[in-house]
């Protein structure tokens, strides 16, 4: 099936040859000619399905069709734009996405331009707000920068016609939900509504049925589904040799060239520095880093001159590099689901990837947690020098913030870092994690320490030492997967930074 039946214009068709792409995914061939009909949408769709495509063309085409509803004046005419109104308003998580977004319209919209520009925090407001005089019709923005754009009297959003909510998932992960109903308080109250997100949480339905009105519903799985493109293997280690054992990867040539996941900028920067030690070339990229670092990182990154990526989730995601051969998760996330975004950066564009997993002792709950959601087990290989060391204990995983302090596996209930989660029904991630060796907690005693943590008062030793090995204790039921989603300390800082 080619693109023609879409009804997109040939000015696009072209654009899109021009990509080299020859046939639409399967959220582009669904979505596009909903979209084209000006209804509401929710898409299930994830990076890596072509999602930005499915809305960036059909909105392209509708904003030379139709000309701007807004015909009103402008407020504070000296700061806002003056003479054009934003049509269209993208709200992404990261700035990343911003750009990549805002490429994506400059790239689909080649051969016919539409003005756009991208706004994010973390960098000069002045560009911005010329940016914003010169009457983009496309804004795309992480939520806060733009809030303060409308606090500043530097944005109108009163002409908006289509409002995308790219990846809402990660937005509400990070904490964006109070600014995304602020922003939507500013825009008209006719308008088309688009909302993207990979999982379907209560919170994201609850968002979409306030927001959409009788949405059309497209749900798509990715392109390269975990099983099919991405070989997957779990190397255990333990937990002081998972540096080691990345190098020796590295330099045996198992790896080339890898994205390598930590939970926390604090580790990205650590590994990064440790893998240089061992004269390897590596950079992190993570929200602590300047814009123009990240920039460079990733340019440097994708032009080859550097061997290992490490990222954080967030900064990590929806990045855009065609061509991975290698993800490695250093740690595994703590939510299931973020593994299957993180290895969906391989195996694109039909390609083979590889995703390894190096998994300690006190990881093992998570790595069971990821098979039940995959609903398979992943191949363990033991990597000869790198056996476990099976005295070693399962410990909580402990969070740091970027400056080292650690905010989880304190005492039981401590509050990470002394912030209250509270409000946050997802801040239970924070707490201490246990590895899930044993039975952590006492049914009805509600103790969060491990066992391993408190010895000589009658806890379970772990019930088979160096699980990690092939024979796994029984994958737990779905109900089981305990903590819910909630946010890191990575994120909430990478939120704040989003100012
Ligand atoms: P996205 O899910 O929007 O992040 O897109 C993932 C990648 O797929 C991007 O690198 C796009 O350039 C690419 N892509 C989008 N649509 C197509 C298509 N129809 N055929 C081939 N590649 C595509």
């Amino acid at each position: 099936m080619s693109f023609d039946h879409l009804g997109l214009m040939p000015e696009l068709l072209r654009a899109v040859a021009d990509q080299g792409y020859t046939e639409p995914t399967a959220v582009q061939n669904e979505a596009i000619p909903l979209v084209l009909t000006g209804r509401d949408l929710l898409a299930g769709a994830q990076t890596g399905t072509g999602k930005t495509a499915a809305f960036v063309l059909p909105i392209l085409q509708r904003l030379h069709a139709t000309r701007p509803t807004a015909a009103r004046p402008l407020v504070a005419p000296g700061r806002a734009a003056a003479g054009r109104s934003i049509r269209v308003l993208v709200l992404v998580p990261t700035r990343e996405l911003a750009l990549q977004v805002e490429e994506s319209v400059r790239t689909y919209g080649a051969r016919r331009p539409v003005r756009s520009t991208p706004i994010y925090g973390g960098v000069g407001f002045d560009p911005q707000v010329r940016a914003l005089r010169a009457g983009p019709a496309i804004v795309v923005a992480t939520p806060g920068r733009l809030l303060d754009h409308a606090g500043q009297g530097t944005i109108d959003l009163g002409g908006v016609e289509v409002l995308v909510l790219d990846e809402a998932d990660r937005m509400l992960d990070m904490g964006f939900i109070r600014d995304i109903r602020r922003i939507l308080a500013l825009l008209p109250a006719r308008r088309q509504n688009l909302l993207f997100s990979a999982t379907f949480s209560d919170e994201i339905r609850r968002l979409a049925d306030g927001l959409l009105d009788r949405p059309a519903v497209v749900q798509v799985t990715p392109r390269n589904t975990t099983a099919e493109l991405v070989r997957q293997v779990v190397h255990p280690v333990d937990r002081e040799r998972k540096r080691e054992l990345l190098s020796h990867l590295v330099r045996s040539g198992r790896i080339d060239q890898a994205l390598v996941f930590t939970r926390t900028k604090h580790g990205a920067n650590r590994l990064a520095e440790q893998l240089a030690r061992d004269g390897i070339v590596a950079a992190a990229i993570h929200g602590n880093k300047s814009q123009g670092q990240r920039v460079r990182a990733l340019a440097d990154f994708k032009a080859g001159r550097t061997a290992i990526l490490v990222a954080t989730e967030v900064a990590a995601r929806g990045l855009d590099i065609e061509a991975l051969p290698h993800v490695v998760n250093y740690e595994l996330s703590m939510v299931p689901e973020d593994y299957v975004h993180r290895i969906g950066r391989t195996g694109r564009a039909g390609m083979d990837g590889d995703a390894v997993s190096l998994v300690c002792v006190d990881e093992a709950k998570l790595l069971r947690d990821i098979e039940t959601l995959l609903g398979r087990r992943i191949p363990v290989e033991v990597v000869p020098g790198f056996e476990p060391d099976r005295s070693i204990r399962p410990e909580p995983i402990r969070l740091r913030t970027g400056d080292g302090r650690a905010i989880g596996g304190g005492r039981p209930g401590a509050r990470p870092g002394g912030r209250a989660g509270a409000g946050r029904p997802s801040a239970g991630r924070s707490a201490p994690v246990h590895g899930g060796f044993v039975p952590a907690r006492r049914p009805g005693i509600g103790n969060p320490r491990p066992a391993s943590a408190r010895p000589g008062i009658g806890n379970p030793r772990p019930a088979a030492p160096g699980q990690l090995t092939p024979v796994r204790p029984p994958l737990p039921r779905l109900g089981d997967r305990g903590q819910a989603p909630a946010v890191l300390p990575g994120e909430r800082l990478a939120r704040r930074a989003d100012r």
